[in-house]
């Protein structure tokens, strides 16, 4: 069809559908309510007191100013301010500021506090199921988790899942790929593997023990001493950005390309009674600004690592990729590990067989599209 038949048929579309209304399927494309991160906004539909400030109590695993996450949520909250003329305002505690890092579902899902902004993976211990809205080894980019938690059930799941908690999730910002982290020694076979003690959380530190790696698991502060001194010989942490201002390159001079996280997934998560109470035009503002936040912290995590990279190779790191046979291990293992966590928490089995039909049709996709690109460019 060329363009102009393409106007035409366009114009004679919409003028049949003025004529005749619209049909049901049709009806629900346009509904704003249908919209995919926003299916319960217009359920109870309370205005806002002009007069009225609404303050939102938000507690973050990050410490102030934090790069990227931190200063994403500070961005967040200033975006509010602006967009609700000074309506709502999101008052932040950083990490440890009102409650712990690691404390702030739990504070979210009490009421102590109205949300919190952290990821996932980090509440495997309540349910195995909940590190898989992080994203899985060799599973989805951040483009992939986007589409699956907007168009493919993800979010669904997730919001039925944290309802039992008291909570109401949103993605709020994705790490982009990460690396596969530093090495005090080059790997050049499985056998390097074996014995290795290495910081790395979540699925992918169960299947690096699958491998023969002795995960281990320390607070932020203690990584770098630790691998200094040898008490660790590796450690993943994010990617070129934030790994640089940890000064990784200085203890271990090897740098993989990574398989654990190629699209993690960070929450913005509000307790559900809070997130009701909320009137309908704070709702819409809040589904707007945390969709920004989303894009804006894949993008920038994007443009930090580019320049960092550059960086490192001038000081001269060197840029690995792991062996084939460490790469087959490592799908052999992942398979082995969700098997595993399938078979003790059904939850897991319903996240994950959501994942895997996604992920089957996108790596296609993905395959015939941007993987011929990459190469050819
Ligand atoms: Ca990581």
């Amino acid at each position: 069809m060329n363009r102009r038949d393409f106007l035409t048929t366009a114009t004679v579309t919409s003028a049949s559908l003025a004529l005749t209304g619209c049909n049901e399927s049709q009806r629900q494309a346009i509904d704003y309510s249908k919209h995919p991160q926003s299916k319960d906004i217009q359920t109870k539909k309370v205005n806002f007191n002009k007069n009225k400030k609404t303050i939102i109590k938000l507690a973050t695993s990050w410490p102030a100013h934090f790069p990227i996450m931190g200063v994403g949520v500070e961005r967040f909250a200033q975006r509010l301010k602006d967009i609700s003329g000074g309506s709502l305002e999101i008052k932040l505690y950083p990490k440890n500021v009102l409650v712990p890092a690691l404390a702030v579902f739990d504070a979210c899902s009490s009421g102590q506090i109205d949300a919190f902004h952290s990821g996932p993976y980090y509440w495997k211990g309540k349910n195995s199921a909940f590190s898989l809205y992080s994203g899985i080894p060799f599973g989805f980019t951040a483009e992939e988790i986007n589409s699956w938690m907007l168009f493919g059930g993800g979010l669904d799941l997730w919001r039925e899942q944290y309802a039992k908690y008291n909570l109401h999730p949103f993605m709020g910002g994705n790490t982009n790929i990460q690396m596969g982290g530093w090495f005090r020694k080059p790997i050049n076979s499985l056998e390097d593997m074996k014995g290795l003690k290495m910081r790395i959380p979540g699925l992918g530190g169960e299947v690096f023990a699958k491998m023969g790696v002795n995960p281990i698991l320390l607070p932020a502060g203690e990584i770098y001493s630790s691998l200094e001194r040898g008490v660790i010989d590796a450690t993943e942490w994010v990617g070129p950005a934030l790994d640089i201002k940890m000064g990784f390159y200085k203890a271990a001079p090897y740098y993989y390309s990574g398989w654990h996280e190629p699209g993690s997934i960070l929450e913005l998560t509000f307790n559900k009674k809070a997130w009701k109470n909320l009137a309908f035009e704070h709702k819409s503002m809040i589904e707007v600004a945390s969709s920004e936040m989303n894009s804006n912290m894949t993008y920038e995590f994007h443009a930090q690592n580019i320049q960092a990279l550059q960086t490192l190779q001038e000081l001269n790191v060197n840029i690995m990729q792991f062996p084939k046979e460490v790469i087959d291990a490592g799908k052999l293992a992942l398979n082995e590990v969700i098997a595993e966590l399938s078979a003790k928490n059904k939850d897991f089995q319903i996240v994950y067989n959501s994942i895997e039909n996604h992920l089957k049709l996108s790596k296609q996709w993905s395959d015939t599209s941007l993987r011929y690109f990459l190469n050819e460019r």
